[in-house]
């Protein structure tokens, strides 16, 4: 037995949990804030009453309140935007916001995040490989650090005085660097200016000395307030980050020599640092040796670490995450629990038991919704094969009962898991032969297209289009009649027939409208999805769709992914008869619209039992059986929107090349069944292209339009030196601001991208789909448009 100090970590935790609220309350409740609609109090009295029931949910599902099981990791928009806000690192810009303690009240804190007037908020980024987004923070040479906020300890108060003791969760020191952006310090009397390119060589983790002081500080007000454990989570460890690995390292035996060892408990909190969303077997050593009490790590992205690396791990405790924080299916509990008892068989005889290992999530619970039981419209079947964040719990539970007190402890859930999988494997829809023999069938022939010299010319041919063709990206407006209409049809006050002809009427609008601008490719504007994701899903085999499965993207932005359970087919055209529709209302070229194959992936809970390139090629075969349908129809143009090929970049450089080779392969598969006559258009939503631009050549696509506006065609040079040649629409126009560019302004950055491009390749557009804008600023923006194009044109 291992004699350990620190206070008892539970045997069963999570690393933390939705915060929406499950009924989205959050994001209504702040919205409203936001809208006037309501006072500050009124928030703050919503937001506590969520926490609360949280809590008291979290003890029903059976964690206990008394062991820092539990962990409070609310926040009000973003969890890396609380650690700047606590740190004091918030932007100089902002500094008109702080009191004179460095503190942000909760309107500054939304001000920071979402920009105010000429003030730039922080950028957001993407958190790992997942679909939330977070805040960047900016840090200069000068960013002054310090302790600016006491809401650690205020909701660790709040809960301790309902009689629960939680578990604070804070974003570690080393990540919170790797995190952060390097920007220049900024003359703080000018204090609307946006940050300034960094010094020469500098990076925030330079400023790893400068931060430990507002850690400790931090520590030691937790400690003050009696909270026995802080999460402070590390997950920057298991990517890599273009820094020399023992660079990060150095930073991670640092931080926490100074946080663990040169701080004493209880004045300070124990330290739990787990690193998920991948492997980090190298860091967990270090984290031990520098004094950790205990460490995590992510039993489902990354193996059971080597005998070695867990000799190394002292009196350290060790959080295995065995069920997935980021999907929905129920765990296998046999597999996991053979997992853990491999992980404890390279631990100190009796760890489980004593308290040296303890079974979690392998991230927080933020990806995933709250709970299947308030899905009333799934099939039973499916149902339960599903885990949401509180049946995830009960998972939890059932595997540290298993573990410490033998499987047949937990007899029930295990039995009952057995069951659920045996469902789900003989389940005809998730194994389709049609399906499977179509993909064992596939060649290279069936990914590739003719020379695109030769589809360029038969293109030219028949379209006929001029030197710099505008066109749209897609979606047109989703006015507010469009979404009654869908609400309506949705509740059966509108019937399939009503419906359908008022969507057949909003594309002869929007047809009569792109006429009247003088564009010159047209797409019927996509009044009849809700969303490009969802809407393929409704309309496939092997997806189903929830009610309530809401996650957080960002802030107060939420999605509902689509869960693709089982083999996937198309049992029917789905977008035809709108194209067509569309087409017959005009002499000009109308383009077919679909998601693609990787963004469906991408945007939905995916299959866990086989490889996600099995899967892209199933529903790359579906795609490719509309574009066959969309050409058959008479569409001779057709766009296949990846706006999520880059998303979904494995974090470890090692694994990239896998990954674009199986995503490439399912564009392509979607698409060269295109006759060379039909052109194929592709459009990606970024501006740093990185290590996707040599697959953005491999996709072959006729034409590929991408977001430039902001970066000012930053991404021509770039796709120049891949040796990119085929055509390139950079958006002119950033439709994510409500602004109208002028005409001289479009014409400018046209002007610019025809430097680079030649003008039979050079396509004019905006920067994404039209959907979240109105019509009084699209009308105009698009005639500006539409005019330089005509200017430019004419200066050829
Ligand atoms: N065709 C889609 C639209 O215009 C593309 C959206 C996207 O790239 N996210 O809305
Ligand atoms: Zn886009």
């Amino acid at each position: 037995m291992t004699d350990r100090t620190a206070p008892q970590l539970p045997a069963a935790t999570i690393l933390g949990y939705p915060r929406i609220g499950p009924r989205r309350e959050l994001k209504r409740a702040v919205e409203s804030f936001w809208a006037g609609r309501s006072e500050l109090d009124d928030l703050q009295i919503a937001a506590a009453d969520l926490r609360r029931r949280q809590r008291g949910r979290l003890v029903d599902l059976g964690l206990a309140p008394d062991d820092a099981s539990i962990p409070c990791d609310f926040t009000f928009y973003d969890q890396v935007l609380d650690t700047a806000v606590t740190l004091g690192a918030v932007p100089p810009r902002f500094a008109h916001l702080l009191d004179d303690d460095g503190a942000l009240d909760l309107p500054g804190y939304f001000t920071v995040a979402r920009g105010e007037g000429e003030r730039p908020p922080l950028e957001m980024t993407k958190w790992f490989d997942t679909n939330y987004h977070y805040l960047v923070p900016e840090i200069s040479p000068q960013t002054r650090f310090r302790l600016s906020d006491d809401r650690v300890e205020r909701l660790f108060l709040e809960a301790a005085a309902e009689g629960v003791t939680t578990r604070p969760v804070v974003v570690g020191p080393v990540t919170f660097l790797l995190l952060s952006k390097a920007v220049a310090a900024e003359d703080p009397g000018d204090g609307a200016a946006p940050a300034a390119a960094p010094p020469e060589g500098f990076t925030p983790l330079d400023r790893l000395e400068d931060v430990l002081p507002a850690y400790v500080d931090l520590l030691h007000a937790l400690g003050g307030v009696g909270a026995p454990w802080l999460q402070l989570e590390e997950p920057a460890l298991a990517v890599d980050w273009g820094v020399p690995r023992e660079r990060v390292l150095a930073a991670v035996e640092r931080a926490y020599t100074v946080l663990a060892a040169e701080t004493t408990r209880p004045e300070r909190p124990a330290l739990f640092v787990p690193v998920a969303y991948g492997p980090a077997e190298d860091a967990l050593p270090v984290l031990a040796r520098a004094g950790v009490e205990a460490v995590g790590l992510d039993l489902v992205r990354g193996g059971v670490p080597s005998g070695e690396v867990l000799s190394q791990l002292g009196d350290a405790v060790v959080v295995a995450g065995a069920v997935d924080g980021r999907n929905v299916w129920r765990t296998d509990l046999d597999a996991a629990l053979e997992r853990l008892q491999e992980l404890e068989a390279g631990l100190p005889a009796g760890a489980a038991r004593d308290g040296g290992l303890c079974v979690a999530t392998s991230t927080s619970l933020q990806h995933v919704p709250y709970d299947v039981g308030a899905e009333t419209r799934l099939d039973p079947q499916l149902s339960s094969w599903l885990a949401f964040a509180d049946q995830k719990v009960e998972e939890v539970l059932a595997l540290a009962t298993a573990l410490t007190q033998g499987r047949d402890a937990a007899k029930g859930a295990f039995a009952a898991a057995a069951d659920r999988r045996r469902s789900r494997l003989e389940h005809p829809g998730v194994r389709r032969a049609d399906v499977r023999d179509r993909v064992a069938a596939l060649t290279d022939a069936d990914r590739s297209r003719a020379p695109f010299a030769e589809r360029a010319a038969a293109q030219a041919e028949v379209l006929d289009l001029p030197p710099l063709p505008t066109t749209t990206i897609g979606s047109f407006p989703q006015t507010v009649e469009i979404r009654r209409a869908r609400a309506a049809y949705g509740r059966g006050e509108l019937s399939a027939e009503e419906y359908t002809a008022a969507m057949r009427e909003e594309i002869e609008r929007v047809v009569r409208l792109q006429e009247d601008l003088g564009l010159d490719v047209l797409v019927h504007g996509e009044p009849e999805r809700n969303d490009m994701v969802q809407y393929f899903a409704e309309n496939l085999e092997g997806f189903a769709v929830t009610e309530n499965g809401w996650v957080q993207s960002y802030g107060t932005r939420c999605t509902r992914p689509s869960i693709l359970w089982g083999d996937v087919a198309r049992p029917a055209p789905i977008t035809v008869e709108w194209s067509r529709h569309a087409a017959s209302l005009t002499d000009k070229p109308v383009k077919g619209m679909l998601t693609g194959p990787v963004t469906i992936l991408a945007w939905s809970f995916v299959r866990d039992d086989q490889p996600l390139a099995d899967t892209a090629a199933q529903v790359a075969l579906a795609l490719r059986d509309e574009v066959a349908d969309l050409e058959a129809a008479g569409i001779g143009v057709i766009q296949v929107d990846e706006p999520a090929l880059r998303e979904l970049l494995p974090l470890r450089a090692e694994h990239h090349a896998a990954y674009l080779e199986w995503s490439v392969g399912a564009f392509r598969l979607a698409t060269a069944v295109a006759a060379p006559a039909t052109q194929v258009h592709t459009h990606l939503c970024y501006s740093e292209f990185g290590e996707v631009i040599g697959a953005i050549d491999a996709l072959d696509a006729d034409v590929t339009s991408i977001e430039a506006a902001r970066s000012r065609m930053e991404v021509l040079p770039e796709l120049q030196a891949a040796g990119f040649a085929r055509g390139v629409g950079p958006g002119v126009y950033d439709i994510h601001s409500p602004r109208v560019p002028s005409e001289e302004e479009v014409a400018e950055l046209v002007a610019l991208a025809a430097e680079s491009v030649p003008p039979q390749l050079l396509w004019v557009n905006p920067d994404c789909g039209l959907k979240t804008r109105g019509y009084d600023e699209v009308e105009p923006s698009l005639r500006h448009l539409v005019a330089a194009a005509q200017k430019v044109r004419a200066q050829l």
